[in-house]
């Protein structure tokens, strides 16, 4: 068996990374990596679903025992991968698709060059300002700091193998499960199943 393919999607918050993310797990089953994270649960999110919500004391223990795969800071809270359960679903043949902020996608990429890493974008920073705003969820100077960051983070883009701009959400989510499945093709990430039609195995 071949071992499973890393795939991670990162763009600014507010490109609609999450919301593809969700639509190529659901299409695909994909395992998705579920993050740790310090910041409070918003309306509507799942302990173990969306985030596993844990107090800053109990995160830094979790740094301590060096579980985390990456583990970044963003917007004042941590954010981290845990580690075990990637690897354990690599080795067993399954794919997985993580969704962190760039800082997160560069860690990883140090860490496991093969993933393959995809920046959502809009197509233009006035549509990204109308979807924060529109979400609802951000104060004027939390609004204008992920803004800021939006620039820095595309200005990354050497980080990236692919980039989508989500302009329509059917055709961004149509566009990541094709990157998906060019990658599932490739030669170098069939040898095991060559192979055995060769009956070399
Ligand atoms: P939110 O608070 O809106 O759920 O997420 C804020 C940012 O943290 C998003 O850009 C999201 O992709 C990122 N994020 C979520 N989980 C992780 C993680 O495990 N590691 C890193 N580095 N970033 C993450």
């Amino acid at each position: 068996m071949n071992k499973g393919l890393l795939f991670v999607i990162s763009g600014p918050s507010g490109a609609g990374k999450g919301t593809i993310y969700s639509r190529v797990i659901q299409k695909t089953g994909m395992k998705r990596s579920v993050s740790v994270t310090t910041r409070q649960p918003r309306m509507g999110e799942v302990e173990g679903v969306d985030y596993y919500f844990r107090t800053e004391e109990q995160y830094q223990q979790m740094i301590a025992a060096g579980e985390f795969l990456e583990t970044a800071e963003v917007y004042k809270n941590f954010y981290g991968t845990p580690k075990a359960p990637v690897f354990e679903n690599l080795e067993n043949g399954h794919d997985v698709l993580f969704e962190v902020d760039v800082h997160g996608a560069r860690s990883i990429k140090k860490k496991y060059p093969e993933a393959i890493s995809i920046f959502v974008m809009t197509p233009d920073f006035e549509i990204l300002e109308q979807r924060l705003r529109a979400r609802g969820t951000e104060t004027e100077s939390s609004l204008k700091t992920r803004l800021g960051a939006a620039k820095r983070e595309l200005g990354k883009y050497e980080l990236f193998d692919y980039i989508v701009f989500n302009d329509d959400i059917e055709q961004a989510t149509q566009e990541v499960l094709d990157i998906v499945t060019a990658e599932k093709r490739k030669v170098k990430n069939n040898i095991t199943a060559i192979k055995t039609l060769l009956g070399q195995n």
